[in-house]
C-alpha cells in the first residue's frame, strides 16, 4: 500500500497523513492558531526539510493514517515550530489530546530502546506489533506503561483534596501501583502513607491514560474510614475535606480524570 520513502516514511508523494512529530517533549506544530489543532496534516514535500530519526504508523482516522515519529532539531522549516505538548495540552480537543498522547507515548519508547538492555545488541522494530526484539539474545521490549492509582474519597458528603508540593493544585490522591501489589492495595497504601487514612469501600470509576507520565491512571472512588489527616510532608502538603459549594479555586483543568471525578462529586447526592 505505501512505498518507504526514507524522508518521511510510507508515504507516496500525493498521499497525506496526519504526523505527530516530536523532539523530546516538543512537538512540531504549524504556526499560529494555537487554540486550533496540533494535527499536522500534510505530504512529504512540506516536510522535505526536516530531518525524522525513525516513524511509524500508528492509527487512521477516516482513511488517513497517523503518524509517529522522532525529528532532528535543526530542522529548518518556516511554517512549523516546536512546542511543548503538556503546554499546548489544555488547548487540545479530548480526542486529539489521546491521540497526540498515544504518539508520545510511541516515540518515547521507540527512541529508549534502540538498544537491547540485557546485551547492548541494537533493537529491530517488529512489522507486526509495537515491539522492539534483540536479534542476538531474543528479548521484545513493548511500549512502557505504567499503572497508578487515583482515588475520591469521600466522607459525610465531602471530599479529600490534597495539595502536592510541586504543584499549586487541589486534586485526589494518586500514586503508582507497585510491583506485585493489586490496585486496591495500591489505593490503600497511597492513602494511608499521603494523608494517614484508612478508606473502605473502594470501587472503581473509570480509567485514562496519562502519557506525560507513561501511566495508566485507575480511578476508584472510596468511603473514609477512619483515621485524622495526616499529610505526609513529603508529597503532600495540605489536605482537607471539602463539600461541593466550598471547592478550591485551583483544582485540575478539564482534560484530567481528577477533574472528572471532582465534576462527579458535584452532582452526588
Ligand atoms: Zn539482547
Amino acid at each position: 500500500l505505501f512505498k518507504y520513502n526514507p524522508d518521511c516514511g510510507y508515504l507516496n508523494d500525493t498521499e497525506c497523513a496526519y504526523w505527530f512529530l516530536f523532539k523530546d517533549d516538543y512537538l512540531l506544530v504549524k504556526k499560529g492558531s494555537l487554540e486550533q489543532t496540533a494535527l499536522l496534516k500534510c505530504n512529504k514535500i512540506d516536510l522535505s526539510n526536516i530531518r525524522i530519526h525513525f516513524c511509524s504508523i500508528f492509527e487512521h482516522i477516516n482513511g488517513i493514517y497517523c503518524i509517529y515519529g522522532e525529528i532532528d532539531d535543526s530542522f529548518n522549516a518556516n511554517d512549523f515550530q516546536l512546542e511543548r505538548f503538556r503546554v499546548r495540552a489544555p488547548v487540545l480537543p479530548i480526542e486529539i489530546f489521546n491521540l497526540t498522547g498515544r504518539a508520545f507515548q510511541l516515540v518515547n519508547w521507540e527512541r529508549t530502546h534502540q538498544f537491547c538492555g540485557q546485551c547492548g545488541n541494537p533493537m529491530v522494530k517488529s512489522t507486526k506489533e509495537f515491539a522492539m526484539h534483540c536479534p542476538n539474545c531474543g528479548i521484545a521490549n513493548y511500549p512502557r506503561i505504567s499503572p497508578a492509582v487515583i482515588v475520591a474519597i469521600i466522607k459525610e458528603k465531602k471530599l479529600l483534596l490534597a495539595r502536592r508540593k510541586e504543584f499549586e493544585m487541589n486534586s485526589l490522591i494518586a500514586g503508582y501501583v507497585e510491583a506485585g501489589e493489586t490496585l486496591e492495595e495500591a489505593v490503600n497504601r497511597e492513602v494511608k502513607e499521603e494523608v494517614g487514612l484508612n478508606v473502605k469501600n473502594i470501587r472503581y470509576f473509570s480509567s485514562q491514560p496519562w502519557a506525560f507520565s507513561y501511566s495508566l491512571m485507575v480511578a476508584f472512588i472510596a468511603d473514609y474510614e477512619s483515621g485524622d489527616i495526616q499529610p505526609d510532608g513529603i508529597e503532600i502538603e495540605f489536605a482537607d475535606w471539602y463539600s461541593t459549594d466550598n471547592l478550591p479555586d485551583k483544582i485540575p483543568g478539564h482534560l484530567s480524570i481528577a477533574r472528572k471525578m471532582i465534576d462527579a462529586f458535584c452532582l452526588m447526592d
